[in-house]
């Protein structure tokens, strides 16, 4: 039997031992598998709980996000960043709620608006135990310490050549399978520090661990550095409202509320400046805040108040460092 086949009957066993409770585990419903997935591929399990719990609260199955407002959706994902996954989903529950049930083939889901190889293996396996991987960075740094294989793990041909391996060797619970690797890379086989092989189910079997050469894998590109912006962003004030716009719906935080940007319109008061920055995937805007009061609510803006700001428009986490200044 090769490596990998052999690994995956421990790994199971292990699993069925050592797993975390997780309100996604509760069930294998594929609603909320999709939810938690993809919550889980931009915030840490902690963090993600409380969303999750609240996002199924707020909708609590496939229709029912399929007829809510996307200001509604995008309101309940603030603070997870990331919202084009958060209309995707919208997008994507409309489809779905269209045909009556997630689809449990490959391309049905594939098809569907946001939905990656990933977390289509993720849904697929999870919720209807069919037979597809879902290789994200985690699974990958695992197989790559047990095969200690040097690949470039940032490269699609690696991560394409690990799902067709992994493919072979699923097993029927393939559920079962998917969340043991996924559990094995956050508990054991671990990113940052020496993994914790004397509590891995892969210690006899593992080849980096054999060699002693854990921490030399995955190999990674080098990452290209982020590109630092400067951005005047303007808390505009009249008659205790404040000025809103939406950004365009292309780019960077598309279609999503902001404080206007750029130079502030003449003949207003300066209260006062504050500096902040925030840090994007491939961007960090480096912010000038300026507070200023003006006589009139002056167009093109939409006027609300701090409470109504807070309630009802989904201000990206980038602007909170001003929230201070809204009373
Ligand atoms: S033995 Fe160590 S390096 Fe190998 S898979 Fe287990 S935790 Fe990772």
């Amino acid at each position: 039997m090769d490596l990998l086949a052999s690994a995956v009957p421990p790994l199971i066993a292990w699993y069925e031992k050592n797993k975390r409770d997780l309100p996604w585990r509760r069930d294998r419903d594929a609603y909320h598998v999709w939810i938690s997935e993809i919550m889980l591929q931009q915030t840490r399990v902690e963090a993600a709980k409380g969303y999750y719990l609240r996002f199924l609260e707020r909708f609590p199955d496939v229709f029912a996000l399929a007829r809510a407002d996307e200001e509604e959706v995008l309101k309940a994902w603030e603070g997870l960043g990331y919202y084009s996954r958060a209309r995707n989903l919208k997008k994507a529950a409309e489809r779905i709620a269209a045909e009556g049930a997630f689809p449990q083939t490959w391309e049905g889901m594939r098809a569907l608006p946001g939905i990656g190889d990933y977390t289509a293996g993720a849904v697929l396996s999870i919720a209807y135990d069919l037979p597809y991987p879902a290789v994200d960075g985690n699974v990958l740094r695992i197989l790559t310490r047990l095969l200690a294989d040097g690949s470039n793990i940032d490269d699609t041909a690696t991560r394409r050549r690990f799902s067709a391996l992994l493919k072979e060797v699923y097993p029927v619970q393939a559920g079962e399978f998917t969340q043991a690797l996924m559990e094995l890379g956050a508990l054991v086989c671990i990113p940052n520090g020496d993994p914790l092989c004397l509590a891995c189910p892969w210690q006899g079997l593992c080849r980096a661990k054999r060699e002693g050469r854990q921490t030399e894998y995955p190999v990674r590109a080098e990452k290209r550095a982020r590109k630092v912006v400067p951005v005047d962003v303007n808390v505009l004030t009249a008659h205790g409202k404040y000025a809103i716009e939406k950004r365009p719906a292309k780019g960077l935080l598309s279609g999503l509320w902001q404080f206007p940007l750029g130079a502030a319109p003449p003949g207003g008061a300066l209260i006062e400046t504050q500096r902040a920055r925030h840090v994007f995937t491939h961007v960090e805007w480096e912010m000038t805040g300026r507070l200023v009061r003006l006589e009139e609510e002056i167009p093109p803006y939409v006027w609300v108040t701090a409470e109504e700001l807070k309630e009802k428009y989904a201000l990206p986490s980038a602007f909170k460092p001003f929230f201070g200044w809204l009373k």
